[in-house]
């Protein structure tokens, strides 16, 4: 009898290393810090030392080494101080439903390898597309990540924009985003073949919003260029500055010159669930396709994402029919034909149980709960004269920077990221770091309610020191070289 696989006779082991799993995991949820600022050179040793041909000598020793290798310095998303990339801590339901996810392993790629789990992830995608608004033909599959999503969004679009055109290919297909939008826009179209220069940047307010008269002028000199613009791509929350695009107007902009519309709200689609500030997205129900990052600000354990689009008809545009898979002739749902995916995780139970044990509200309010809190530190710093604070965000995100009177703004730009990075080698605040129009800036993104303004105060404060330090540490410096000049 193998006792290697999950079977019948394996459940008490099952039962028995599970519980060792979750003793250990939860041990370490009393961290003290979000990581430990172990670098690469502590590491890589221990891993490179395991004689990966041979197994550890029994399950036991094989946890004691991964907790040396991964768990003891793993980065810590609910730990108060990390403020850094946009990690949530996890909604506990979803982490339960992970337990289901890894034993049952149910692939919703056909019916007859998940039965209930296509109805339920049909149901979640039916869901979102609602609170969306996208209407009666409206359709969507989950998929790995917003980078997937806006793939796949961007397939679509072109799919339509060649059965428009009754082509089989076209060069010269556009795609109009701003120039805030995620990389993931870029990288679709270098994938899907489009020409190097067929994402047209265009131009953003202050605040990191599209300006709607510059996509109209855009719009036009594609079509006078002769081009076909194939998408729009709209972002709901920008990765650095958490700006909403203007979705209205671009909504109006695109119906006017006939354009797919792709909004990608990996970061706002939570307002979905906002019982305060669901109206941010008004406008969002004009979308053809719409990215949504479950494993963002829905609280889920990675991943978890979703692509919805208005008419169900255009996921057409990449289904397939295997004989031995999924033939033209099958009569049950098969949400391969909607996915860029084979093989695919039933990542939908985990918002599944979310939904019917923390509820749709609760998630609402703790996204609403992290904006408030967003507000809150960006007048603390508009007040305070050690930083220089970018627009109020929209979101949860804050870009600062370290400046104090005597600083320049290119001094600035060097000590900064200095700052971060002095920060990650301790590890005991973890705050992100960009570049906008040139100007180096920290970023919060807050995703934890449990990171309270006094936490944020504190963080200040130590970046503040950190600054501090630094400055010295250059004066000091240059005082050395100077005397070593006077002594020569
Ligand atoms: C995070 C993000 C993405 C990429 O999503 P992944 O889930 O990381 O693949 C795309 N667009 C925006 C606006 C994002 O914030």
């Amino acid at each position: 009898m193998n006792q290697h696989l999950l079977t019948h006779d394996t459940a008490d082991a099952y039962v028995d290393g599970m519980s060792r799993v979750t003793d250990l995991v939860a041990r370490h949820l009393a961290t003290g810090a979000p990581s430990t600022g172990a670098a690469v050179a502590d590491l890589t040793p221990a891993v490179e030392s395991v004689d990966l041909d041979h197994p550890a000598a029994d399950l036991e020793s094989a946890l004691t080494e991964v907790t040396d290798l991964y768990l003891r310095d793993a980065i810590w998303f609910h730990h108060p101080s990390y403020v850094a990339h946009l990690n949530c801590p996890v909604a506990l339901p979803a982490v339960l439903a992970e337990g289901f996810l890894a034993a049952v392993n149910t692939s919703v790629d056909t019916w007859d390898q998940s039965a209930g789990g296509t109805l339920i992830e049909q149901r979640l995608v039916r869901w979102t597309a609602e609170r969306i608004g996208l209407g009666p033909e409206a359709d969507g599959v989950f998929t790995s990540g917003g980078t997937q999503s806006n793939l796949q969004g961007l397939v679509l679009a072109r799919g339509e924009a060649l059965r428009r055109h009754g082509r089989e290919s076209a060069p010269r297909l556009r795609v109009l985003a701003s120039d805030q939008s995620h990389f993931s826009v870029l990288t679709s179209a270098r994938i899907m073949g489009l020409e190097p220069d067929a994402v047209i940047p265009v131009p953003t307010a202050p605040g990191g919003g599209m300006l709607p008269d510059a996509l109209g002028l855009a719009l036009e000199s594609v079509r006078e260029g002769g081009d076909i613009p194939m998408a729009v791509v709209a972002t709901a929350g920008t990765t650095d500055l958490g700006a909403i695009d203007p979705l209205r107007p671009i909504g109006d902009l695109c119906a006017e010159h006939s354009v797919w519309l792709h909004v990608d709200a990996a970061y706002g689609g939570g307002l979905l669930t906002s019982t305060r500030r669901r109206h941010l997205l008004d406008g969002i129900e004009r979308a053809d396709s719409v990215t949504v990052d479950f494993h963002k600000t829905f609280f889920q354990p990675v991943s978890s994402s979703a692509v919805l689009v208005r008419d169900g008809r255009t996921l057409g545009h990449v289904t397939h029919h295997a004989d031995y898979l999924n033939p033209r002739t099958a009569v049950t749902p098969n949400q391969v034909n909607k996915s860029l995916q084979t093989t695919r995780r039933f990542d939908a139970l985990k918002l599944w149980m979310t939904l019917r044990v923390t509820g749709a509200d609760a998630l609402g309010e703790i996204f609403d709960e992290v904006i408030d809190r967003a507000h809150e530190v960006w007048e603390v710093l508009r007040a305070d004269e050690r930083f220089e604070v970018a627009a109020e965000p929209t979101l949860s995100t804050v870009l600062l920077r370290y400046r104090p009177a005597d600083v320049t703004a290119a001094e600035a730009d060097s000590l900064n990221p200095r700052i971060r990075h002095a920060l990650l080698d301790r590890g005991d605040v973890m705050v992100a770091g960009t570049v906008v129009d040139g100007r180096s800036w920290l970023k919060f993104t807050l995703l934890n309610p449990h990171t309270t303004l006094d936490h944020l105060r504190g963080i200040l404060d130590t970046i503040a020191t950190t600054g501090e330090e630094l400055l010295e540490e250059d004066a000091a410096d240059a005082l050395t070289l100077t005397s070593l000049e006077v002594a020569r």
